[in-house]
Order: C-alpha cells, then structure tokens, then sequence
C-alpha cells in the first residue's frame, strides 16, 4: 500500500494527514519538536487556560467548523462572550471605540463617520470620499497601503484600518500584497465601486434576509484551541505520527522520495510539506533549487504573546471592552491587547481577570525577542499608562514565535504561480500551510485539505472518500 509523509505536525501538517486517512490511504507524520500544533498551543497554568498562538477562528471560512464537525467535536464550539464590551483604538494616547458597524475595515454607516473622534475633518471628507472616487481598472498587484491611501485617504488607513489589519499579518502594509492578503477587498472595489458602497450593501444583505447564525464571527472551542490538535492526533491515529523527528535531507527515489532524520532513511511514494517556508526552502534545495529560492523569498516576521491574570477586583473598572488595537504612530512596544477573560468563558477561576498583549510587527520585531526581565516591565508600564493597570500580576506567561508569520508580499500570487509550475515537474510532492494560500486557521486547513487530495487523487485516482474500504471512524 502507498504510503505518504507529511512533514511537520501544525494545523496543516495534521489536517492533510487526516484527509488521506479518511481516502484510506497510509501515512506517516514526522514532526521536528516535541508537541503537536506547531502554533497551535493551549497551555493551563495557575487554574488558567492560555492559548500561547491563535486563540480562536473565523466561523465566516467553512474549513474551520468543518473539520471541529468532522471531529466530532461541534458540541465543543464557543462563541465570543456576549457582553464583551467591544473594541478599541489608541488614538494620541487614549482608548477610542471602535465606529459602528465597521464592516470592510470601514464604517458602513456615514454617520458613524462623522462622528468618530479618530478622524480630523479633513480625514472624514477624504475617507467619504471612497463614495465616489472611481474604481481602479488595473489588474495589477499593488501594496495594501496603496490600495487603502487610495480608497479612503492617509488618515483613515493610519489610524483606522493599519491597525485592524496589521494584527493578522503583523506586516508593513507598503510591503504586503493586496491581491494575496485581502483579495475581498479589491473584489469589493470591483463590484461596488468602492469600500464603503460595498459595505453598506453587506450590511444591508446581513440585516435583510440572511438566516441568523449559529456563532460569532470568532468561535473557539472550550478546551481552547489545542482540542483540535488533539482530535486530529487520535483520528489519524497517534502511533503514525513520530515527535522529535526533524527531517534534515529529502531526495527523490525510483518511487517517490527518501527523507533522511536522525534516526535514518525513509522512503515514501509522496510528501506534502507542512513546515514554515525557511524550513521547506532548505529540504527542497537538493531536489529543486530553483523551488526552493522560491520559497525561501517568503519572508517571516517574529512576535510574541504575552498573558497576564490579575486578580478582578484589583484592574475592575480598568477592562475597556474586549481590547484595543495600537497605531504604529502611536510608538508603543503593544501592538494589541485582548481581556481574554472577556472574551472567551472558562478561561480563567473565578475573580480572575485574564489580559493578553501582543507585540513584534514588521519593522519593529526585537521586543518579540526581549529576555522576560526586560519584556515584562515594558508592559506593565504600558498597560499602566494606557489602562492605569498598577496591580502586580499574579501569572505572566510569554511566549515567543521567533519568525512565525509569513509575509505576503507584492507579486506572492506570481511567486506561488512560478512554484506550481515547478511542482509539476514533481510528481507526488506538494507544499502545504500558512506560507502560500492564507494564514488563517480555516486557511491553512483548506490548503492541506486542497493537497492532501491531489496526492490522494494522484495516488488513487478513482478511490473516493465514500469509496475507501479503510475509511477511519473516530471513537472519541
Ligand atoms: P505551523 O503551525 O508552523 O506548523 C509547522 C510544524 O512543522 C511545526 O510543528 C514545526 O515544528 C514543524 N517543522 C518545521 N520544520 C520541520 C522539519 N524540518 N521536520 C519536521 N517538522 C518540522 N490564525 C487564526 O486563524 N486565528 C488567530 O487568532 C491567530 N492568531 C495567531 C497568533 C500568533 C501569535 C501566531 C504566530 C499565529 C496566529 N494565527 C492565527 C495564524 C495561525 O496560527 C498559523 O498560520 C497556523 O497555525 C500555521 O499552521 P501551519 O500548520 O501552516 O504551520
């Protein structure tokens, strides 16, 4: 029987592997470190329940609550905390809420944008200016910042949208690709003739007929986002997927692919590799260099996460909200913080309050890397300035992602186009996770879905899933 190596145990390493368990077809996982979900990790300390990377998923992108059903794990589903008491922006030092309705990174409503304190008069007329302001006819690539100056003005991207943006890629939006980051929004421009027309068209469609839905647009689950990892791990089965084995070397074979670790060789009739770009650069570069100087041109930027529980009664009257996001012409080393206690149930003991600030962006990554002595002070003093938090904390846990997010940059739609032509000289071998196709959690497993089934295809052209004598069924 055909046996297929995934390479690197994240949410996309593992998503592929159990796709082509479900088409009956053999696989073995070879994970460099010593726990499963790459980003992917819930820690519990202290009575707490941290989510040390991603802490929840767009319920709005299918792939996500799919694969939670598919698990079995639905009855797991939480939506955001109802009276979480929305979001905030930094703006000249000082918490600003959200305008209603933001939809499209812009207010749908023009009332809501004459009246936000976070544009001047000047901001506001050029921001609705976006009303009437000519759809571009290029096709061309451009940066997000160029997209957005042009649709709604300086103003409302420095202080509005850079900020809401910015916390998903933690990019420098001169440099990232509007095409490959927020395609919707050029769609938008396409279809509507600008961003706000298309947000009031949404938002009159969402009030209109569309059935009420089942979650908020963020959902996690309530053992945090590790309950995915662990029921990917018993649904493929956990003796197929080998811990602490980083793959140093990959070359092809008569039949398919020798991979060399530590403890040896192993021969494989396909791969899918779903490890971080660097990582896929460096194996590729014996098989195919020119792949491989393809993908190792994605860059990476680092940041950390930093969770700190008060006791409730000590910061009461001090939670604005959900949390804020930071301008970078604000000068903090915070780029956001979230009341995670006020946003998720269940994440912390009772009369605890539970804060978690980000930090590390494009062009300002060394706080991400800060030795905790130094990291924690800096926080306490911000969190002290911006929210008059003096209270000692009672747990602090960091975690650092050295290099963790991937950039896409202008031209990354042309760069995966230039890969896939080199892929198809080499048959059975895929890429797969948040390096190409998006970086979120439903992305990555559409990706790893999407390859796992070309090789599946490959290897099995007319076996479906339905068709699979060996289709797996999950006990838990
Ligand atoms: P990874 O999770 O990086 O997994 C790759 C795996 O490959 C790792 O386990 C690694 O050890 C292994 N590996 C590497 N090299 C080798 C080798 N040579 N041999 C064997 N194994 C190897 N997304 C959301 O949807 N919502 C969020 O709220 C959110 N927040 C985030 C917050 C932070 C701080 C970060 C860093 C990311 C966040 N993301 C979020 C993005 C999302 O978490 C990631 O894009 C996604 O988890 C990446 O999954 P992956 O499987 O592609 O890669």
């Amino acid at each position: 029987m055909a046996t297929v190596g995934v390479i690197g145990a994240g949410i996309a390493g593992l998503s592929a592997a159990w796709t082509l368990r479900k088409r009956g077809i053999d696989v073995r996982v070879l994970e460099a470190s010593d726990r499963l979900g790459g980003k992917i990790r819930t820690e519990h300390a202290d009575g707490l329940l941290i989510d040390a990377g991603p802490d929840s998923f767009l319920s709005s992108k299918p792939p996500g609550l799919a694969l939670v059903s598919d698990l079995g794990l639905t009855d797991q589903v939480i939506s955001t905390l109802p009276d979480g008491g929305g979001t905030f922006i930094l703006h000249n030092g000082k918490l600003e809420a959200l305008p209603e309705g933001m939809t499209l990174l812009v207010p749908a409503d023009p009332r809501a944008i004459m009246s936000t304190p976070l544009l001047s008069p000047i901001g506001k007329v050029r921001l609705l200016g976006d009303y009437v302001i000519p759809r571009s006819r290029n096709d061309e690539d451009e940066s997000v910042s160029s997209f957005m100056r042009r649709r709604v003005g300086r103003e409302a991207f420095e202080h509005l949208a850079e900020p809401l943006l910015s916390g998903i890629f933690a990019g420098d939006a001169d440099q990232l690709s509007i095409l490959a980051t927020y395609p919707r929004l050029r769609a938008t421009e396409r279809e509507h003739g600008g961003l706000i027309r298309g947000a009031m068209a949404m938002r009159k469609q969402m009030t209109g007929t569309a059935p009420t839905r089942p979650y908020t647009p963020f959902v996690s689950l309530q053992g945090g986002l590790g309950q995915i990892i662990d029921g990917l791990a018993d649904a493929i089965g956990r003796e197929r997927i080998a811990m602490q084995t980083p793959v140093c070397a990959i070359r092809t074979a008569h039949r398919g692919y020798v991979v060399t670790t530590d403890a040896g060789e192993e021969q494989f009739d396909a791969l899918i590799l779903a490890i971080p770009a660097p990582a896929a650069a460096t194996l590729l570069a014996e098989i195919d260099p020119e792949l491989s100087s393809l993908t190792g041109t994605i860059p990476y930027i680092s940041s950390a996460t930093i969770s700190l529980a008060f006791n409730a009664a000590e910061v009461a009257g001090q939670q604005r909200g959900r949390g804020f996001v930071i301008p970078r012409r604000e000068g903090r080393t915070l780029t956001a913080v979230t009341w995670t206690s006020n946003k998720f149930g269940g994440r912390v003991p009772e009369g605890q309050a539970l804060l978690r600030g980000f930090v590390g962006r494009a062009g300002d990554e060394a706080p991400a890397l800060l030795p905790d002595d130094e990291l924690i002070p800096i926080i306490r003093r911000e969190l002290a300035d911006i929210l008059g938090i003096t209270a000692s904390p009672t747990t602090v846990r960091i975690f650092r992602w050295p290099k963790a997010m991937p950039q896409y940059t202008v031209g990354h739609l042309d760069r995966l186009r230039s890969m896939e032509h080199r892929l198809a000289t080499l048959p059975g071998l895929r890429l797969a996770g948040a390096a190409y196709r998006g970086v979120g959690i439903p992305d990555c497993i559409a990706d790893a879905t999407a390859q796992a089934t070309t090789i599946a295809d490959w290897l099995a052209p007319n076996a479906t899933e339905a068709q699979s004598a060996e289709r797996p069924t999950i006990s838990a």
